[in-house]
């Protein structure tokens, strides 16, 4: 069983090891992550042992623990034991926590890391690993965790200054809180994340950890608004490039 959990593995045989010492994890289930979020669920699963331990229960059983869609996914079942209903709810609380945590845990390294995007494929990764992938508005989750930090903001929207290019009104400011449908801001008071909410000059923004990050994206945005084709946001942002260069070169030599 051990050699098969292995073999499904995504870590380091030192970071297996680690995993698989915990009683939780031993010999059960394979690693399919990679190192990067190794102490994310090594600590989730010594919490889950030490509350097991505190409260007199069994240990649920772990079915699969995996990357999908650039977070955590952790399936277990307490199906074979009666857990009293406050152990059944501090299970799942913990769980949902670990998931929530690993949208900003680069899977790399371990780092603060976003959502990001390349090739179809979504990853969480720090600014070091994030390579040639490209960035998302950022969620609640991620927002939640860069409170006191500043963040690079595109406008939705904003009916007074339509006629200036967005990419002029790209402007930064502090995360003061945010909530699961708004976020507030040290000098521009709250914003929703979906179209709604509204102050006099705007009715929201798209938020980004870096203003290179917002940039890329409009960019992309709005070539690909131009030729009418979503599909290309998967690509990596060189590729997108690559593709507009062609089709911008294409275009003038038609013009000539
Ligand atoms: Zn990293």
């Amino acid at each position: 069983m051990q050699y098969q959990n292995k073999k499904f593995s995504d870590v380091s045989d030192d970071n297996f090891n680690k995993l698989n010492s915990l009683t939780l994890y031993k010999d059960t289930v394979a690693f399919e992550f990679k190192n990067g979020w190794t102490d994310l669920v090594y600590n989730l699963g010594k919490d889950i042992e030490d509350l097991c331990k505190l409260t007199n229960c069994e240990l649920p059983l772990i079915q699969q623990i995996k990357e999908k869609f650039g977070t955590l996914r952790f399936y277990y079942n307490t199906l074979n034991s009666q857990y009293p209903q406050i152990v059944e709810k501090s299970i799942r609380a913990l769980v949902f926590q670990a998931e929530i945590k690993s949208s900003n845990t680069c899977e790399i390294c371990g780092k603060y890391g976003e959502i990001r995007v390349e090739n179809r494929v979504y990853t969480t990764l720090c600014d070091e690993h994030k390579g040639n992938s490209m960035s998302k508005p950022l969620e609640p989750n991620e927002l939640k965790a860069l409170k006191g930090q500043e963040v690079w903001l595109i406008p939705l929207y904003n009916a007074k200054q339509r006629k200036i290019p967005l990419i002029e009104q790209i402007t930064s400011d502090i995360i003061v809180k945010c909530g699961s449908k708004m976020f507030h801001l040290t000098n521009s008071g709250g914003y929703s994340f979906e179209e709604g909410y509204c102050n006099s000059n705007n009715y929201g923004y798209l938020p980004f950890r870096s203003k290179q990050d917002a940039l890329d994206y409009l960019e992309i945005e709005e070539f690909l608004s131009k030729i009418k084709y979503e599909n290309l946001s998967f690509l990596g942002i060189d590729e997108v490039r690559k593709i507009k260069e062609i089709i911008e070169n294409k275009s003038q030599q038609n013009m000539q």
